[in-house]
């Protein structure tokens, strides 16, 4: 019987990658408008966002430090000064992308359907279980409107260090519901660190194939939106 639902926030709940492509497009636009490969600024982005955000996530720098490493990084690829003074500036430069950002963070439009559905007292206690830092993945729950029912928000920041795909990361987050991890069921976009990786502990998992173009890992529920979720929920004993 689930007795607990976490969902993933990125990908899974709001539209990250829609939000983070419309504001390092804005941010390259204004800093240097008509870039000849501007239109590919939004993909050289992202693919620098999962080996930089590994190694806050590892321990080896902070978590300002991998941000102005990957703006480092993207002036780099697209040959453009990088923004100075020194770390003021690359701070000053990586603010201007984060409010940009922040502006475009939207919910996928099944989310909050589904969480109602899911939400009230008979229901399921429900979490997010997600990778970026406590304070703004709290601020994106609240800004998608999603705080109430979903008010108890786990990053690594407050599970003693432990991200998304360590297996301490999906036992905390089990306890912090006070549940065991074979009570709980995660919903996400990542196919190991929503899916196959939690099952190591225990916890149940299902695949939110969004783009519905993926081979789904054999033996885990597939779905494509969230509309599905309550339903399957209600199927697993
Ligand atoms: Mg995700």
């Amino acid at each position: 019987m689930i007795k607990g639902v976490l969902f993933d926030l990125d990908g899974t709940l709001l539209d990250h990658r829609a939000a983070a492509d419309a504001a390092i497009a804005d941010w390259l636009a204004a800093r240097f408008p008509g870039h000849p490969r501007g239109a590919e600024a939004p993909a050289l982005w992202a693919a620098l966002e999962g080996p930089y955000l590994a190694r806050w996530q590892a321990g080896e720098c902070t978590v300002q430090e991998q941000r102005r490493l990957r703006l480092r990084a993207l002036c780099r690829e697209l040959d453009v000064p990088e923004p100075g003074p020194g770390t003021d500036g690359l701070d000053a430069a990586y603010a201007d992308f984060a409010a940009r950002y922040r502006r475009s963070w939207t919910a996928f439009p099944d989310a909050a359907a589904a969480v109602a559905a899911l939400a009230g007292s008979a229901g399921p206690a429900l979490g997010v279980l997600t990778n970026g830092t406590q304070p703004m993945q709290e601020a994106k729950v609240r800004a998608i409107g999603l705080a109430g029912p979903l008010h108890t928000v786990l990053t690594g920041e407050v599970l003693d260090g432990h991200f998304k795909p360590s297996p301490a990361a999906y036992t905390g987050a089990a306890a912090a519901l006070g549940l065991a991890p074979e009570e709980v069921l995660l919903v996400g976009d990542d196919v190991v660190r929503d899916v196959t990786a939690p099952a190591v502990t225990g916890m149940r998992s299902a695949w939110l194939d969004r783009l519905g173009v993926e081979r789904a890992p054999a033996g885990f529920p597939r779905i494509t939106t969230l509309a599905a979720l309550p339903a399957l929920v209600a199927s697993l004993d």
